[in-house]
């Protein structure tokens, strides 16, 4: 009887030694895993704009994988039960925040509730630099994105999470991100040049949904969105007659569709106004919020950066 409790004991001590323990792998925050110190680190971006900066600060020491790809509306999106797979394996979580993820936001406060490896990429930028257009109806514009110098603040964000999940990987994480910094300036002064190539009466930027409003702060274009500052809302006729308007009393040669919203409203205005006698064009297809599909120049974030504004001025000019 006592040579068996014995073994009983050894094995409940056995057990509790080896990843099988209750408890061990496990901490209070919310029963996710801690990273165990194995490269490469998990990390589970939302869209493809954070991901893109998580592996220019952590390269190799890093396996990013962005839940939306091309083409994918954060607005509108539903996690799958193979994200929550993903999310659930990640040693790291970024989100924008924001409510970008708007289907999602749930989700996020759940998974992240006492777990600082779930990382809104917005969370610690000065709300003072944060627009509050009345369409969001108090809401933070979550298209923050398109300001590069204020998306330098989410790669410093980001700098910041690795280094406090693998402190040993801190001189590298610090590497990668001066030089994503220095990438970065050199992307902000280069869309503040390209913009100045239109004339400021033509510097309006009309389309689909509000999502260029740090863009348009950031380099000096007034911006018209169709629909308002998330796609759930869908333009009504009256938002397209006010936009045929608009077009027609500023003489503005080209609207732009996006590459994640329907192109039909905007479609419509450019056929209304031709009705009415104004030829207005549409100047191509914007990266809104998912950059272009992977492989290709607008499937990196400075790539879908340098390609909208080549559209718009193109197009503008
Ligand atoms: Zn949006």
């Amino acid at each position: 009887m006592k040579r068996m409790f014995l073994g009983l004991m050894i094995l409940l001590f056995a057990g509790c030694t080896g990843d099988g323990c209750t408890g061990e792998g496990k901490n209070a925050r919310g029963g996710q895993k801690k990273w165990g110190g194995k490269l490469p680190i998990r990390v589970v971006a939302t869209t493809g704009m954070i991901a893109d900066l998580a592996e220019n600060i952590g390269g190799e020491r890093l396996r990013v994988e962005a839940l939306m790809g091309a083409g994918v509306d954060p607005h509108l999106y539903k996690a799958t039960a193979s994200d929550i797979t993903k999310l659930n394996g990640a040693d790291i979580i970024f989100y924008n925040g924001l409510n970008l993820e708007g289907k999602m936001g749930d989700l996020f406060v759940r998974i992240s509730r006492g777990n600082p490896f779930v990382i809104a990429v917005t969370e610690e930028m000065d709300p003072n630099t944060l627009l509050e257009p009345p369409a969001f109806q108090g809401h933070y514009d979550p298209h923050v994105w398109f300001d590069v110098m204020l998306w330098a603040q989410a790669a410093k964000r980001i700098e910041k999470g690795l280094i406090e999940l693998d402190p040993k990987g801190e001189a590298d994480y610090k590497a990668g991100g001066a030089k994503l910094a220095q990438k970065l300036k050199d992307l902000h002064q280069w869309s503040r040049n390209r913009s100045k190539e239109l004339p400021e009466q033509k510097r309006i930027l009309v389309t689909s949904h509000d999502a260029y409003n740090y863009f348009g702060r950031a380099y000096g274009f007034e911006v018209v969105g169709l629909q308002g500052i998330s796609t759930v809302t869908q333009a009504g006729l009256a938002d397209i007659a006010k936009m045929v308007d608009f077009t027609m009393r500023n003489k503005i040669k080209a609207i732009f569709v996006e590459t994640s919203v329907s192109p039909k409203a905007i479609q419509r205005v450019r056929d209304d106004a031709r009705a009415r006698g104004w030829d207005v064009q549409i100047g191509g297809e914007l990266f809104s919020d998912a950059m272009g599909k992977e492989g290709t120049p607008e499937g990196t974030y400075e790539g879908m950066v340098r390609h909208n504004l080549n559209t718009i001025v193109e197009a503008s000019k």
